[in-house]
């Protein structure tokens, strides 16, 4: 050994590196670790959306996307995996759905995603709700109170009337609705604690703004069945300015200073 290579190592200072390396070393590896719990674990606390897609042929598919990639031999085409869930079901917890097949994608406010002790999770939406054999609560199909469409009563319990967005009116849910329904709701329920014929009828209003371009918007208004009832003595189907400047300047007023104050 030479002379200052016997020195240095004499000093000890080698085996200072060594030991300082593996410290950063055994650090490093701690802390990926964590990292890798982390990545793994927090998403525990942060479930993933629940999309339901539409396809071209019409199959409804609901579930949370696991993955997503190109499809092998397909260039420009790619393919997401869908975790759908209801193994107990389905047979299986995920599919691969083609996004060239994909119609409409939404994320639906009322589906549920319950965790199981067997099968994995349940993605689905509520129907009913029991305590032992009794039925507690149920819901529509989708999860709406089921009313009758011109009462706004439900149609099992006559002492409860719903009206808006949870209601399972078929049309289309806006605050312009409300604002048909709210009054038939309120003489009705009257009539209803009084133990009379409910009087009041909805007919189905709703009004769409629908903005067509820069300053163009066509004011959709109709009845149950897509009946066109319009307010304007003119052909509320074409795309107007004057329609535009209505939804922008005159029905936020409508909205804040009238029917928020019960005014309008
Ligand atoms: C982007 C957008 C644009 C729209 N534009 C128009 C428009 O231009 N014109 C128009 O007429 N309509 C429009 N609408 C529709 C309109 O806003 C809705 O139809 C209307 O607000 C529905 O009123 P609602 O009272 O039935 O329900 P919501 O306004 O949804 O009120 C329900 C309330 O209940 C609360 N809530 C929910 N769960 C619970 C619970 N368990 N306990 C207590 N409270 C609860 C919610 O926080 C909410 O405040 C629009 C809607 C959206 C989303």
């Amino acid at each position: 050994m030479r002379p200052s290579l016997a020195k240095t190592w004499r000093s000890g200072e080698p085996l200072i590196w060594l030991t300082g390396g593996a410290l950063a070393f055994v650090l490093l590896l701690v802390a990926g670790l964590i990292g890798l719990i982390l990545s793994n674990g927090l998403g525990f606390f942060w479930p993933k959306d629940v999309i339901r897609l539409t396809l071209a042929d019409g199959k409804i598919m609901t579930g949370q996307v696991a993955d997503r990639e190109a499809i092998p031999g397909q260039p420009g085409q790619s393919r997401i995996k869908l975790k759908v869930a209801n193994r107990d079901l389905y047979g299986a917890d995920f599919t691969w759905v083609d996004e060239a097949e994909i119609a409409r994608r939404e994320y639906p406010p009322d589906v549920a995603v319950i965790e199981r002790t067997e099968w994995g999770l349940l993605i689905g939406t509520v129907k009913e709700i029991r305590d032992g054999d009794a039925v507690v609560a149920t819901g529509s199909e989708a999860g709406w109170v089921e009313v009758d469409k011109h009462p706004l009563q439900h149609v099992r319990f006559p002492n409860v009337f719903s009206l808006g967005d949870a209601s399972s009116l078929p049309t289309s849910k806006t605050g312009a609705a409300i604002r048909g329904q709210a009054p038939v709701l309120v003489q009705n329920l009257i009539a209803a604690i009084q133990g009379k014929p409910l009087p009041a009828r909805y007919d189905g209003y709703t009004a769409c703004p629908l903005v067509t371009g820069y300053g163009k918007l066509i004011l959709a208004e109709f009845i149950y069945d897509g009946i066109p009832k319009e307010t304007f003595p003119f052909d509320q189907s074409k795309e107007r300015w004057s329609m535009y400047q209505l939804k922008k300047r005159g029905l936020p007023l409508l909205y804040w200073r009238g029917m928020m104050k019960g005014r309008a």
